[in-house]
């Protein structure tokens, strides 16, 4: 029977399907209990025939057979012994998981505190229910903060409860580079066939589809085909969605549906508790390290947790070689070239900030005060938001260390400021004028 509808199949399907799906699948079947078992390759496959082309084949056996019978695809994982597939240990050994996930990103490891406590709560739910929650979940914040990590770890809580569902991570250059191949070789069924069928959706940094055109659109298909179905859809950003940059408003609107969160950054306990739960994991041969000294390296290191890891492995790795106690000198000398280079720049950024501030205010005949102040009036908040737009364009630091610079304002004042002045140079000729002028100045000042 099977071998029929095979030679069917065959002749329903394009060639490449029946190579690809069903010619492996020839001489791997079994009747059982009214049930027809097909061994098959791996997952995918199996889900691909569920999916597309198990009514077809249901039909075809209703044709051939008088009786009713079943197929079910099953893959060598599921033939093995009950005890060895439900083994949690062998689960957790598993380093490299499906949907291009790194196992190592986990919500257990990620230390929650203030900056990211909501962003975490919210990421827990969505990974408990998926798609019933907040769809799509967006998380933003600057690099280095734990969106990959957060977003990671929901796709691996989600493979823990049920290791079924379809999960996947892709980065939006990932996204772009498939479509873009698959576009050229004409291949749009196996882009449909590889992300719609899948139960959550992870994309990383969706920025850096901006200007992708092409890619936004199939996206947004693909975006509303998963919706539609309750499909959890996960997307990260280092800007919330209403300031992306060239990125379609229909895109953009969908994102504002669901919910979005964002992660700042760590305050200096928060730091320090990171660096413990380092040390306490299993990858580290040192476990502890007097308070002092996690102090110093914690306060060293505050606006990226990737820098403040690499600090702490520079710092084990230095002493551990030369068979140093971990004292603040030994840390001091460990970390010293790292240091080094960042006082050096941020002092030399710090004096140019300065620099920028007191150009603008000059240039429009207020003081400083005011132009860093809380005054709402307009002849403070065009030099306001010139400043920080000079300051964004120039040394590309994040705005909420902008932010910081005029008052503790936040993230969205400063990107909203950046953006307005961005727009308006380009319609205002008088404008641009006044910011040409304004660089030339802040240029000569640091010729001199
Ligand atoms: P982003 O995607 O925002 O640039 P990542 O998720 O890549 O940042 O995080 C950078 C590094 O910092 C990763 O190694 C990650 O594991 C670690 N990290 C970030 N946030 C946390 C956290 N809250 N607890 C523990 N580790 C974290
Ligand atoms: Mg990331």
């Amino acid at each position: 029977l099977w071998q029929k509808i095979l030679n069917e199949l065959e002749s329903t399907f394009n060639e490449e399907t029946y190579t690809d799906v069903f010619e492996p699948l020839k001489s791997t079947h079994k009747y059982a209990n009214d049930h027809v078992y097909v061994l098959v390759p791996n997952e995918f496959i199996k889900n691909r025939i569920n999916r597309l082309y198990l009514s077809k084949i249901n039909e075809l056996a209703t044709k051939f057979n008088n009786a009713p019978i079943r197929f079910k695809f099953v893959t060598e994982s599921e033939l093995l012994p009950e005890e060895t597939l439900v083994s949690p240990e062998r689960n957790l050994s598993l380093k490299y998981r499906p949907g291009n996930l790194n196992a190592t990103y986990t919500f257990d490891n990620f230390v929650v505190g203030k900056s990211n406590m909501f962003a975490f709560r919210m990421a827990m739910k969505v990974a408990d229910q998926p798609g019933a929650v907040a769809n799509p979940l967006y998380i933003f914040g600057d690099v280095g903060l734990g969106k990959t990590h957060l977003m990671q770890g929901i796709g691996n809580y989600i493979l823990d409860q049920d290791i079924n569902q379809k999960v996947m991570y892709v980065k939006a250059d990932g996204f772009i580079e498939d479509f873009a191949n698959l576009l050229k070789r004409e291949k749009m069924e196996d882009f449909n066939a590889k992300y719609r069928e899948i139960d959550v959706l992870l994309v990383d940094d969706i920025q850096i589809m901006g200007g992708a055109t092409r890619t936004q659109m199939e996206f947004f298909k693909l975006f509303d085909y998963l919706y539609q179905q309750n499909k959890q859809i996960v997307i990260t950003s280092d800007k919330p969605a209403s300031e992306l940059k060239n990125i379609m408003t229909r895109l953009t609107s969908r994102f504002e549906v669901g919910l979005t969160v964002d992660i700042q950054v760590p305050d200096l306990e928060h730091r320090i508790e990171i660096l413990k739960r380092k040390l306490a994991s299993e990858s580290s041969d040192v476990h502890d390290i007097p308070a002092d000294v996690l102090e110093f390296i914690a306060s060293s290191f505050v606006t990226n947790i990737r820098e403040l890891e690499g600090a702490l492995k520079r710092v084990l790795f230095y002493c551990l070689t030369n068979n140093l106690d971990l004292t603040i000198e030994c840390v001091n000398e460990a970390l010293e070239p790292l240091l080094k280079t960042k006082r050096k720049s941020d002092s030399l950024n710090e004096n140019n900030y300065d620099r920028i501030q007191s150009i603008v205010s000059d240039f429009y005949g207020i003081s400083l005060e005011d132009l860093i102040g809380k005054k709402r009036h307009s002849k403070y908040i065009l030099p306001r938001h010139i400043a920080m737009y000079l300051i964004k364009t120039r040394y590309n630091i994040p705005y909420k260390t902008i932010g910081n610079l005029f008052g503790d304002r936040d993230h969205s004042t400063v990107l909203a400021a950046c953006e307005k002045i961005d727009n308006e140079i380009k319609q205002d000729s008088s404008l641009k004028l006044a910011v040409d002028t304004i660089v030339k100045k802040i240029d000569a000042f640091n010729k001199k």
